[in-house]
This record gives C-alpha cells, structure tokens and sequence, in this order.
C-alpha cells in the first residue's frame, strides 16, 4: 500500500523523486505551480518542454494526460507536467481530474519513482473546488499508486487546502 502524506508549502522546494505540474495544454508555462516550477526549475525545463512539443505533442498535450521532462534546478528528478481540467458546472469533468493523477502515477512508475509530490491540480486558476478535488485525488491515489511508488505527497499551498486534504484522508 502507498504512503499518504501531506506538507503545506511550496512543490518547487520538495525533495522527491518527481513532482506534478499543473500545466497547462501547451506545456509552455502559465501561472500558478506551473509558472514557480519554471521559475525556480530554470530554462531546462521549458527547453525540455519545447522539444516535447516538436516531437510527441505538436498540438499539445491533452487533458488527463502525463509527460515527463528533467527537474532542472529543482531539488526533485522529474517533473511530470499533467494538465488538469478546467472546471466546469455543466459539464461533469471529474474523469479527467482523476486521468490526471493516474497517468502521473503510471508515468512516475515508469520512471522508476518512488516518491512523487503532488499539487491540488485545477483548483488554482482552473476553478475546481477544492473539497472535491481533494477527495477526487485522495480516491485515485489510493486506488492506483503501484510500485515502486511508496510515497505520495500532497503538497498544498494553503492553510485552507491543507485542511481540506487532511479531512479528505480521515
Ligand atoms: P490549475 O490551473 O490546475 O488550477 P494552479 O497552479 O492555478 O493550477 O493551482 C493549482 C493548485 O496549486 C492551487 O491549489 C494553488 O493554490 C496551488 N499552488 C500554486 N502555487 C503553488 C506552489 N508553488 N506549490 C504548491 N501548490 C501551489
């Protein structure tokens, strides 16, 4: 069984195997995680990310999908870059949010990680509640983090989404 765990902080400072971006399609920066990864991660990581985008995702990459690229000058590995769904109250996108998280775990595995840090994916900019984004993430890591993972990490930003996760655990 994987190990669960929480931290409130900041992912570009965790030391694990790989940490998960919150990108964005084009896999060329935004806010957010995605923009304090390239920040702190240096140029490495979007050159990396361009390359990506001339070989395997000239159109980008897809909602629920996983890439991996190197960490730069992050105290990680891999960055594994996913991008999340934007959330929407019409339309039920919840099997996306939760693609997210298993092909992060699948790409991880195939790295051979055995701790990756997660951000709450799509409740920054992309609007997705945090409760249920938190028990979407809760649920699919449990449900498919595989060896050689062990450790999960929740890496959340705030207070408040800290408290969420936790409570989305117990
Ligand atoms: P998205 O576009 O998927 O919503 P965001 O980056 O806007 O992505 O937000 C995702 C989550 O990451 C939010 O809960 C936000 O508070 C959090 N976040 C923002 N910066 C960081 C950071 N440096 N480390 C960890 N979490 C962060």
């Amino acid at each position: 069984m994987v190990r669960i765990t929480l931290v409130q902080g900041d992912i570009t400072a965790e030391h694990a195997d790989a940490i998960v971006n919150a990108a964005n399609s084009s896999l060329l920066g935004g806010g957010g995680v995605d923009g304090a990864i390239h920040r702190r991660g240096g140029p490495e990581i979007l050159d990396a990310c361009r390359a990506l985008r001339a070989s395997r995702y000239g159109k980008g990459l897809a909602t629920g999908l996983a890439v991996a690229t190197t960490a730069g000058r992050l105290p990680a590995e891999w960055v594994i870059h996913t991008v999340g769904p934007v959330w929407s109250r019409d339309e039920d996108r919840s099997a996306q949010l939760a693609s997210c998280y298993r092909e992060s775990l699948r790409v991880a595995a195939e790295l051979g990680a055995r701790t990756v840090a997660f951000p709450a994916i799509s409740t920054g900019i992309f609007g997705w509640p945090v409760d249920d984004g938190a028990r979407i993430a809760v649920e699919t890591v449990r449900a498919s983090a595989a060896a050689p993972v062990e450790e999960v990490r929740f890496v959340l930003f705030d207070e408040k989404a800290y408290a969420v996760f936790e409570a989305a655990l117990a």
